[in-house]
């Protein structure tokens, strides 16, 4: 299992971040502050550092030479400034690969994987075992689903939303909870855009809202995916 060093002063989404990593099978530590990020990355010696650019102490680009000096770790500098300048300098001074926020979980994820591969770690070789749901198989490492055999052509956010409910098949999710962990927007109250992506999801699987076959929306609660016939036995709520 790869050990991940996160250094994120933003405390939802540092946790978003944690939650999100986790699931896929990361192991991860967190750190708030670039000083306290240059200690853990001493102390836990992570397989990779996912760097936040933005620190209240030290800038994250003075915690990346320094952590160069002593360290050949992998560091995925994550930016909200899209600004080429930084981007190019922190690839310069050593950054494995970068991510401009607001990025997905499933985005960095496969970022991780690919810096974890090119090091030639191993730690990242094997693939995730694909999701079964019914008649419906997620391959999270190959990012292919099949219903009942056939391929279907998703986006890659609808990818993200369907692999995110068949890793917790069965259980219901709330909004709140997928715009944290597959939008990274912790505190956004666009439920709608949930909803829309549900929409398009559901009419790729073939079902409508009325005569859900995978896709129970228990209203103002939340959405579980299951198989035909496990979906609406314990929960008692209409779909909406
Ligand atoms: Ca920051």
């Amino acid at each position: 299992m790869p050990h991940l060093l996160v250094i994120e002063d933003d405390p939802q989404l540092r946790a978003a971040l944690v939650r999100a990593l986790r699931d896929r099978g990361h192991a991860v530590a967190t750190a708030s502050t670039g000083m306290g990020g240059l200690e853990a990355a001493v102390t836990h010696r992570p397989d990779l550092v996912v760097l936040d650019l933005g620190l209240p102490d030290v800038d994250g680009a003075r915690v990346l030479r320094i952590l160069r000096a002593v360290s050949d770790v992998p560091v995925i500098v994550a930016t909200a400034r899209d600004e080429e300048p930084d981007i190019v300098a922190a690839l310069g001074d050593g950054a494995d690969d970068y991510i401009v926020k607001p990025f997905g979980s499933g985005q960095l994820d496969a970022r991780v994987k690919a810096v974890l591969r090119r090091q030639g770690t191993g730690v990242a070789a094997e693939p995730e075992q694909p999701l079964r749901v019914g008649g419906l198989l997620v391959a999270p490492s190959a990012r292919e689903v099949t219903l009942d055999g056939e391929r279907l052509e998703l986006t890659p956010r609808e990818f993200d939303l369907l692999c995110f409910l068949a890793r917790r098949a069965g259980q219901v999710v709330t909004r709140r909870e997928l715009l944290a962990e597959v939008w990274q927007q912790p505190l956004g109250g666009a439920d709608k855009t949930v909803d829309v992506h549900l929409s398009w999801l559901r009419r790729k699987l073939g079902e409508t809202a009325h005569q859900p076959r995978y896709l129970h929306t228990l209203r103002s609660v939340g959405v579980k995916l299951a198989a035909p016939g496990d979906g609406v036995a314990g929960d008692g709520a209409a779909d909406a």
